[in-house]
């Protein structure tokens, strides 16, 4: 299954796979949701993120929190 990361409004890093983001119970239009964030358990406004547009050590945190 692919992974997708997305980067809530507190800027937490995470990665969620299309699965869930086809089940997120909110869509807000073109890549925006609302995501319980797995950081601080709060739900927020979340974006996806272009994984080549990260650094390693991003990546590294964004996989280390899976929704
Ligand atoms: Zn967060």
């Amino acid at each position: 299954m692919q992974d997708h990361i997305y980067r809530c409004s507190d800027g937490h890093l995470y990665t969620s796979t299309w699965l869930r983001d086809h089940c997120s119970p909110v869509h807000l239009g073109s890549g925006t949701h609302l995501h319980r964030c797995p950081i601080d358990h709060r739900w927020r406004i979340t974006r996806r993120v272009d994984a080549n547009q990260l650094s390693e050590e991003q990546l590294d945190d964004a996989r280390q929190h899976r929704l």
